[in-house]
């Protein structure tokens, strides 16, 4: 790339619509006047680099074979890797650690009764598609984490298998005592099936992907559209969420010599055996069942007439695994800070697949590779990022998120010193921007997205974004919101490498990508490779260059700034709204409740039932008692304040002494910024799962990748455990009020330096030394 080429393309987007309209780009938050403007230059040449040429044909390098944890391929891909970012001017290394990873020895699915059918459990090779017949190296379908097991028993239908299903099949009267369950795929994270299944009685479960979901109801199948074909399988970890990373090793480093606990003490293996299979092989189960008809919620796509159950269908499900210890392969690579090299800005996808995984992840992973060669570009050209940058590729993440967690186990004290921030990304496609996490980070979010253009429609992918949210809001007050300056992000639950971070490490996080125009039904099969990807993914390679560009920007944006652009404000809004929620949802759980218990009384249950149809009449709840939200509000009211003072603070910058932007307080500054995230943490962690340090976001542990804000009373309440939510209320209100403290005190020392009297710099200290004639010798 030339300079000219480059400066060409900073006119060319400043002149995009809704990106030159945007006042940021006349200051950057957080930047002196004369940094900023560097700054955008630099950026600039940076979104000028990433080349949909390049982003092809590593994927298609990075996806030529099956590279699962263990496989030749996931070596040499780390191995090649670690070579690119060092030709990039990296400082680059392989990190080993030693997981336990288990691989199917035998799997068997049989109906015994009423009649015999042995399911294929097997993916066909397509003609068309050339690594779909990799056969000897692909992994059998299977649920990694799944007990070893050799069950029978008579098959009920639980549709998603969620906790409310088992509600309706008890409405039903159907109980999964001793019996074996099948359960669709979506509703929740694949895990919490078998462990609901195992907690109401059943002895074994069988997952499948219906076509209503991801198959032919959605669209053509693959090859002739993106959908799930008759016998493609999602594979997929069942791992339980007490806490992720490798089942031996919670909370530490799963070196070669770490402390291992037995298989048998491991709390995160499923108590039964689990296998997924396609919908063809499912179909002639669901047929064999009788019992009553399914709620119409329930029906999937296929022709039949779906009935619960139990039986008279009677299968035998055999699954046993090689439980063996795998070596993983991270790849991290580091630029070394120029000034500030204690500050680390981390950023990372992970790069194991179940098969070969074009889209999930090497669709992120050529993204995240391709910024590290422009901003390779950039060091090349003199760009020197003030704070350290560290790009990482994990091992390990399909299992149970083993690289990144590991990881994040190893290096928690310098973590805790030196982590900035982690920005992650896994799959990607076609669409629309998305991004979620640590709300302090959602004003720099916007910021970077009005200044990357998207391809389809060349409005910025910030502007496209806002406009969907419009588009789609169900409520006018959403409609509202969706109209404001900045959209909103979204919060982390669970389902890829930045929960180690955010949840348990306490490093502020994001996760982003695009996607919504690219749907498709090959997630986790073998049909997710090269030949999907460039025909039903993002085929021009346009999508991956934005990733590049946004993901590559928000590095430079962080690692540059002078100030660190978090803002208290932004989350302290956030916080309000989940305190918000958690009082409607109180409400509308002790309505319900005295509902259900006046139509109990009224006999509408028994009146409206039809007596040739099995059906149980719900019993009586208690009410809901209330609960003292008091200690929440006030943190709440605390944050906001000081958030607000930090934020007056802030915006005085612009205007203050220039010297103000070198001096050792504004580091200092940045220092507590960093921590504010790590404040959210208490060391005791949520009283079920004391893995879990953040008390803001945490995965449901009944929803697996869905979150759970303020967890510690949201979950609590939905559990029915009272006593623990009024405690939850006083944990996470402390938890505000220390959060307040620490930004009141920093919003005091921004407003030391913005004001009347700017406080000592260090050039002034230099030059009053020199005045009174004392010579410093360092
Ligand atoms: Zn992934």
């Amino acid at each position: 790339m030339t300079r000219h080429l480059a400066v060409s393309a900073l006119i060319l987007a400043l002149l995009q619509p809704g990106i030159a309209a945007n006042p940021s780009s006349v200051n950057l938050d957080g930047y002196s006047p004369a940094h900023s403007a560097a700054e955008r230059d630099w950026e600039a040449k940076f979104r000028a680099v990433p080349d949909p040429k390049i982003l092809r044909d590593n994927m298609q390098r990075l996806s030529a074979r099956p590279h699962n944890v263990g496989s030749p391929y996931d070596k040499d891909n780390a191995e090649w890797m670690l070579a690119k970012f060092k030709e990039f001017g990296f400082d680059a290394q392989i990190e080993t650690f030693y997981v336990l990873f288990p691989t199917p020895k035998e799997r068997k699915l049989e109906m015994l009764e009423p009649t015999k059918f042995t399911a294929k459990l097997q993916e066909s090779p397509l003609a068309v598609d050339p690594t779909s017949s990799q056969t000897a190296e692909q992994l059998p379908t299977y649920n990694a984490y799944s007990k070893d097991g050799d069950v029978t028993g008579p098959l009920v239908y639980v549709n998603y298998g969620v906790r409310e299903d088992y509600e309706q099949l008890e409405r039903m009267g159907v109980s999964v005592k001793g019996a074996i369950v099948i359960a669709r795929y979506g509703g929740a994270w694949r895990g919490i099936k078998p462990k609901v299944a195992a907690e109401h009685g059943a002895v074994g479960c069988i997952i499948y992907s219906d076509p209503r979901d991801d198959g032919f109801f959605e669209g053509q199948h693959f090859p002739d559209g993106p959908f799930r074909p008759s016998d493609g399988v999602q594979r997929g970890s069942v791992m339980d969420t007490d806490y992720p990373g490798d089942p031996l090793t919670p909370g530490v480093g799963a070196t070669k010599d770490a402390k291992r606990l037995d298989i048998t003490e491991a709390k995160t293996i499923t108590t039964i055996p689990v296998l997924p299979i396609s919908y063809g092989d499912a179909q002639p189960l669901l047929a064999a069942l009788t019992g009553s008809v399914v709620p119409d919620s329930w029906r999937g796509a296929l022709p039949i007439t779906y009935h619960v159950g139990p039986g008279p269908a009677k299968v035998h499900l055999v699954m046993k695994s090689n439980w063996d210890i795998k070596p993983i392969y991270d790849v991290i690579a580091k630029i070394p800070g120029s000034e500030t090299p204690e500050q680390w800005v981390i950023r990372g996808n992970h790069h194991d697949a179940w098969v070969n995984g074009a889209e999930d992840p090497i669709s992120g992973m050529t993204a995240v590779l391709e910024e590290a060669r422009a901003l390779g570009e950039l060091l090349k050209q003199g760009w020197k990022p003030r704070r350290t940058i560290i790009y990482c590729a994990w091992d390990g993440e399909e299992p149970g998120l083993l690289g990144s967690t590991e990881w994040v186990e190893e290096h928690g004290a310098d973590l805790n010193q030196h982590a900035v921030l982690y920005i992650n990304s896994d799959s990607n496609s076609r669409g629309f921007l998305y991004a979620s996490g640590s709300h302090t980070l959602e004003p720099m979010v916007n910021a970077v997205a009005r200044d990357v253009p998207d391809p389809e429609t060349k409005l910025s992918v910030q502007r496209r974004a806002q406009l969907r949210r419009i588009a789609n809001a169900q409520k006018p007050e959403d409609r509202e919101t969706a109209r404001g300056a900045d959209f909103r992000i979204g919060a982390l639950g669970d389902g890829s490498d930045y929960a180690s971070f955010l949840d348990h490490a306490g490093v502020a996080a994001l996760n982003i990508g695009f996607g919504g125009e690219s749907q498709g039904g090959i997630y986790h099969s073998i049909y997710d490779d090269f030949y999907w990807y460039t025909h039903y993914g993002d085929p021009e390679f346009v999508y991956e260059r934005a990733l590049a560009q946004l993901g590559g920007t928000m590095v430079m944006r962080m690692a540059d700034a002078d100030l660190l652009p978090f803002d208290p404000a932004a989350s302290a809004d956030t916080v309000k709204r989940y305190v918000g929620e958690l009082k409607t949802e109180l409400k509308d759980k002790q309505d319900k409740v005295r509902e259900r218990n006046r139509e109990i009384e009224e006999g509408v249950f028994t009146a409206t039932a039809d007596p040739t149809k099995k059906s149980v009449a719900p019993a009586k709840q208690d009410m809901p008692p209330f609960l003292n939200f008091a200690p929440l509000e006030n943190g709440v009211a605390a944050y906001e304040r000081a958030a607000r003072r930090y934020k007056t603070a802030f915006a005085k910058l612009a205007e203050a002494n220039p010297t103000v932007w070198d001096s050792a307080d504004l580091k200092a500054v940045n220092q507590q910024l960093i921590l504010t995230e790590r404040t959210f943490m208490t060391t005791e962690g949520l009283k079920e799962r004391p893995w879990f340090k953040h008390q803001i976001y945490a995965p449901g542990a009944y929803t697996g990748y869905g979150v759970k804000t303020i967890p510690a009373v949201r979950e609590m309440m939905e559990e029915d455990k009272w006593q623990d939510a009024d405690a939850g209320s006083v944990i996470a209100g402390g938890v505000l009020m220390k959060q307040a403290a620490l930004v009141d005190s920093i919003a005091a020392q921004l407003e030391k330096l913005v004001g009347a009297n700017p406080p000592a710099t260090k050039m002034a200290k230099k030059r009053a030394r020199a005045e009174e004639g004392q010579v410093s010798g360092r």
